[in-house]
């Protein structure tokens, strides 16, 4: 059997079921949580070949009735207003209803995208997350945010909407470029720093096997990841906070999409690479900072490189200037008036966010990393 997490978010309660081989089952899974058996499927073209034709097994094994099967370009241009609105148009013409569930089968692009159009379509359809990549099984899945982006900025529209039942289906892991694979795992390794010792612990003795593709190992970070994830959503469900609650799962991301920027979105680093050299410059600067032992910013960056990954800026095979990225982390939405804000580590599992960081302490690590 499937390992199993409820959690209880927004109105509803449901299940994160989390294995390997789940897509296969999808029908006798789904059939107990959804209003009717037709389903609209939203997929990329990228993953249908792959894992569509289990998914469409799984289904037709319980008598489900596929209304329409859309497939979107793959990456994140396909999280725009343009293919949210071609979504929509497919899934109404082929005669989506009110009992229509729309299931997610892909990455985080296709499980924001198929989510918002779920949110919005008819007011409102069940709705059903199979994510395909490990960033959108341990992060993206959980949580009930989805939306899509403008050229303003990415995720400027969206709503909360949460799925019936999260199928996290480990198997599907194994046809994800590595490279794809060590960038999602930077979530967990943040997921393991904000959990604290005994998930942090698990990760430096089993992230290396896991990034090489180690199934047990999978299932057991995507299970703690959505456990530690959902409890941090279910104190603070539409971030409200500015300090505790979701806010503090953006360690690492001041950093992160500070270089991201600099590199270009959908350009040379990945988002989770970003962030696993954003995770051990905020160790590094906690430890500056006087919050936290002098050991732990180096614990994170080897174990970050024994993961495969870039774990420090001078990993990267170009220079950045430390008064352009400071310049993003000043436009970060996240910053207010122009402060730096910060979420910093006391050790694992304990994360705060600091509004009052100096700009000279953080322009000195930059170029002393730099
Ligand atoms: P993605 O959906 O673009 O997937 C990455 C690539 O992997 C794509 O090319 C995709 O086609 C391919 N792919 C997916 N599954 C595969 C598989 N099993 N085998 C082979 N290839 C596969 O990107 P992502 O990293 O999964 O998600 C990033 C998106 O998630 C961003 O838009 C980000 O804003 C969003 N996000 C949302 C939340 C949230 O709370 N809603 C949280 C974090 C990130
Ligand atoms: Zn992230």
């Amino acid at each position: 059997p499937p390992a199993k997490l409820p959690v209880t978010l927004g109105e509803r309660s449901y299940d994160i079921l989390v294995g390997e081989g789940l897509l296969a089952r999808a029908g006798a899974l789904l059939a107990p949580v959804l209003p009717a058996r037709r389903v609209v499927i939203v997929t990329d073209e990228t993953v249908a070949p792959l894992h569509l034709p289990a998914l469409r097994e799984g289904l037709a094994e319980a008598g489900f009735a596929i209304t329409a099967e859309i497939t979107v370009a793959p990456g994140e241009a396909s999280k725009g207003f343009p293919t949210l609105q071609a979504v929509l148009e497919r899934m109404l013409a082929a005669g989506a209803d009110r009992r229509t569930a729309v299931l997610a089968l892909g990455g985080g692009v296709v499980g924001d995208l198929a989510g918002f159009a779920a949110a919005v379509a008819l007011r409102g359809l069940p709705f059903v997350q199979l994510p395909t990549t490990l960033l959108a099984q341990v992060d993206s899945s959980v949580g009930g945010k989805t939306g899509v982006n403008l050229a303003l900025g990415k995720n400027l529209v969206g709503a909360f909407h949460q799925p019936r039942i999260v199928l996290a289906d480990t198997g599907t892991l194994t046809t994800l470029p590595p490279r794809e694979l060590r960038a999602g795992y930077a979530e967990v390794a943040k997921h393991g720093l904000l959990s604290g010792e005994a998930f942090w612990h698990w990760c430096e003795a089993h992230g290396p096997a896991l990034v090489a593709g180690d199934a047990p190992a999978l299932v057991h970070a995507v299970l703690e990841s959505c456990k530690l994830k959902a409890a941090v959503v279910a104190g603070d469900e539409r971030e409200e906070s500015a300090e505790g609650g979701r806010a503090l799962l953006n360690l690492g991301h001041t950093f992160g999409h500070a270089l991201e920027a600099e590199c270009g979105y959908g350009g040379s680093l990945l988002h989770g690479e970003a962030v696993g050299i954003g995770l051990g410059l905020a160790a590094s600067l906690s430890a500056r900072l006087g919050h936290c032992s002098q050991e732990l910013p180096g614990r994170v960056i080897a174990h970050l490189q024994a993961c495969g990954m870039p774990a420090r800026i001078a990993d990267l095979p170009r220079e950045f200037s430390a008064e352009a990225l400071l310049g993003r982390m000043r436009k970060d939405k996240k910053a207010r008036d122009g402060a730096l804000r910060f979420v910093l580590l006391r050790g694992p599992g304990e994360a705060f966010t600091a509004g009052d960081v100096p700009v000279a302490q953080v322009e000195r690590l930059l170029r002393d990393e730099g």
